[in-house]
């Protein structure tokens, strides 16, 4: 469940993302620890301390310390501070993402252009089923950051502003952390179905995930493998839509 499997492939797969996936790996063990429909309130007691201590043993370690050192504190007040949009540092806004997970919001918030029809929260990654049909390319979907749900969003369109003409699509910018830039000729891609979509009118960009190009691909994982892709466009002045659980 939580798409452990395509983790476990992914940190085998992509050095750079290895500790990410092992922290991911461990998180869904404290996901599917959680009763179905979980209350907030019963998360913030209960699912966020085990949070912090998977986080302590599994978590890349910067983040593994600042999680050591944490105060556990007031868990479901930060999850309300969280759901209420309010400024919370680096390590709280992780917390708090990695324990919502199985936390159902309630819907009726939606409605804003661009943003998730469920709850209002802004879209996480964006992503194509493969298209059964190779003369029409397939609908472009996006998944929301705050909540599971996803939905049907113009392939042409920025989620963040609404322009339609400005796109650019950054295709495998990175082969590595460190070796950001063209690709040599004959070298293989290193994300052959991972992109970036930017706005040149608000820059911001999602990345997107082409499910035509890697099946087995879980969009809410794979994006957390494009870390090299994050660099290469906040190098170029682009802010992602909003940051992934890890941060990025
Ligand atoms: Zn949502
Ligand atoms: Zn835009």
């Amino acid at each position: 469940m939580y798409g452990r499997e395509r983790a476990l492939e992914l940190r085998e797969r992509y050095p750079h993302a290895s500790e990410i996936m092992a922290l991911y790996v461990a998180l869904t063990r404290v996901w599917e620890s959680a009763p179905p429909r979980a209350p907030l309130e019963w998360a913030g007691k209960n699912l966020l301390p085990r949070v912090m201590s998977a986080t302590v043993t599994s978590g890349p370690p910067p983040l593994a310390e600042a999680m050591r050192t944490a105060e556990p504190g007031d868990g479901p007040g930060l999850l309300a501070a969280w759901l209420a949009d309010e400024e919370l540092t680096p390590v709280e806004r992780y917390l708090a993402r990695a324990t919502m997970r199985v936390v159902p919001l309630e819907p009726g918030k939606g409605g804003a252009a661009g943003r998730c029809p469920e709850c209002g929260g802004p879209p996480q990654v964006s992503f194509r089923q493969a298209s059964d049909d190779p003369l029409v390319s397939a609908r472009r979907m996006l998944a929301c950051a705050k909540c599971p749900h996803e939905w049907n969003f113009s392939a042409t369109t920025c989620p963040a502003c609404g322009e339609s003409a400005k796109r650019t699509v950054h295709a495998e910018p990175a082969a590595g952390p460190a070796r950001v830039g063209r690709k040599a000729p004959g070298e293989a891609s290193v994300f052959p179905h991972l992109r970036a979509e930017s706005c040149e009118s608000c820059h911001r960009y999602l990345i997107d995930v082409d499910l035509g190009r890697d099946p087995r691909a879980v969009p809410q994982v794979d994006e957390l493998a494009a870390v090299p892709i994050d660099l290469h466009l906040a190098d170029q002045g682009y802010t992602k839509i909003t940051p992934n659980l890890m941060g990025f």
